[in-house]
C-alpha cells in the first residue's frame, strides 16, 4: 500500500501515519520527495488491509501497489528515478556510472595499475573481485582478505568507491570494511538468506540478474534487500542463457527500458560477462549506454593474456581511455552524463 501525503502535510501528520502503520504490525518506508512525501506500507496483507488511512489528516490518497514487488516498483516513487550518491559518485536519474577494473584482484601491481588507468579515463567506480564464484571448484577463486586489502589500497590511492562481490555471508564483515557497493553475483541472485543479511547491513548493493532469471525475479530479489530497510539497490543486466552459443550469454538490452519502466532503481549493464570475448564488449557497451543504461560495469586488465580469470573478455588497459570516451558519448545520446563528485 502506498500512502501519498498532501503537499501541505505536516511532520506530525507524517509521523502519525508512520505510527499507525507500525502499530498494525506493518513496516513504513517513507520517501521524502522534492514535492511530496509518500509512505510505503509493507507487511502481511492482513495488516496492510486494515490501515484505514483514507481521509486521515494530511493524507491525500491511499493507493494499492499491484506489483508483487512493492518497494522496488516505479509506482512507489510516482515514476521518479532513484538517484544515489555513493562515496562521491552518483548513479541514476541522468547520472551515468562507469564501473571498471579487473575481473579479479591478482597482484598489487595489476590492481593499482588498472585502478590508475580507469581513474584517469573518468571511471566513477573501481570494480574487482576478491572472492570469485567459479564454475570449476579447481579454478582460482580469488585472494580473499589479501584481495580486499589491495582494493582498499587502490581506493585510498584513486579516491574511487569500490564495488566487489560478497559471495558468502561469512565474509560480509570483512567485505564491508572495503566495499562501497556490495555485489551480489548472478549465481546468488536467489540466495535469499544472503539478500536478507545484506539488506540488514544497510550498505549499497548491486544485484546481478541470474543466468535464467526473469525481470520479475530480479525485482523480487531487490525487494528482499529493500524490505530490510536498505534503500540503495542497483540492478544489473549481465546477459542471460539462451539457445545461442556464439557468445557466452545473450545481453538482454530490452531489460534496460523495461526495468526502468517497472522500477525506480538504477540499471547497470555488464557487457563483459555477457560477451565473453573482448571484441564484443565495446559494441554492447555503446548499445547499452545509448539505450539509457544508468551505468556500465566492465572488466579491464593490463595484460589480459595473463589474467587468472576471464582473460578473453577483459579490455586492455591501454585501450580503456578511448573506449571510455566513446561510451560517455553514447550515454549522452540517452541524456545521461558522468557526474562524479569525488570528495563531496
Ligand atoms: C563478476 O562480475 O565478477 C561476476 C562473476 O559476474 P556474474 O556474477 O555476472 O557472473
Ligand atoms: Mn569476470
Amino acid at each position: 500500500m502506498m500512502i501519498v501525503m498532501k503537499p501541505t502535510a505536516t511532520e506530525a501528520e507524517i509521523d502519525a501515519v508512520i505510527d499507525r502503520i507500525e502499530t498494525l504490525g506493518a513496516t513504513a518506508h517513507p520517501i521524502f520527495g522534492t514535492e511530496l512525501t509518500v509512505i510505503g506500507a509493507v507487511g502481511d496483507r492482513a495488516h496492510v488491509e486494515h490501515l484505514d488511512l483514507d481521509g486521515a489528516p494530511g493524507v491525500d490518497r491511499v493507493v494499492p501497489i499491484l506489483k508483487p514487488y512493492k518497494l522496488a516498483s516505479a509506482e512507489l516513487r510516482q515514476g521518479e528515478p532513484s538517484i544515489f550518491n555513493i562515496g562521491g559518485s552518483r548513479i541514476g536519474g541522468g547520472h551515468f556510472a562507469l564501473m571498471a577494473g579487473p575481473c579479479t584482484v591478482e597482484t598489487r601491481e595489476q590492481t593499482l595499475d588498472t585502478a590508475d588507468v580507469v581513474k584517469a579515463a573518468g571511471a566513477t567506480f573501481l570494480r574487482g573481485g576478491a572472492y570469485k564464484p567459479r564454475t570449476s571448484p579447481y579454478g582460482f577463486n580469488g585472494l580473499g582478505q589479501e584481495g580486499l586489502r589491495l582494493l582498499a589500497e587502490a581506493k585510498e590511492r584513486t579516491g574511487l568507491p569500490v564495488i566487489t562481490e560478497c559471495l558468502d555471508v561469512r565474509d560480509l564483515p570483512a567485505v564491508l570494511e572495503v566495499a562501497d557497493v556490495l555485489q551480489i553475483g548472478a549465481r546468488n541472485m536467489q540466495n535469499y538468506g544472503l539478500l536478507t543479511e545484506i539488506g540488514r547491513c544497510g550498505h549499497p548493493v548491486m544485484i546481478k540478474r541470474g543466468l535464467s532469471a526473469t525481470l520479475d525475479e530480479l525485482l523480487m530479489a531487490a525487494e528482499y534487500v529493500l524490505k530490510e530497510g536498505n534503500p540503495t539497490v542497483i540492478l544489473c543486466e549481465r546477459g542471460i542463457r539462451t539457445f545461442e552459443t556464439a557468445y557466452r550469454f545473450t545481453l538482454d538490452l530490452s531489460a534496460i527500458p523495461v526495468l526502468q519502466e517497472l522500477s525506480h532503481l538504477p540499471v547497470v549493464v555488464d557487457p563483459s560477462h555477457a560477451a565473453g570475448r573482448r571484441a564484443l564488449v565495446e559494441p554492447l557497451s555503446l548499445a547499452a549506454a545509448a539505450a539509457g543504461a544508468d551505468g556500465i560495469i566492465v572488466e579491464v586488465h593490463p595484460e589480459p593474456e595473463h589474467a587468472l580469470c576471464d582473460g578473453p573478455q577483459q579490455l586492455r588497459a591501454d585501450e580503456f581511455a578511448d573506449y571510455a570516451s566513446r561510451v560517455v558519448r553514447a550515454a549522452a545520446l540517452a541524456g545521461n552524463a558522468i557526474q562524479a563528485s569525488v570528495g563531496v
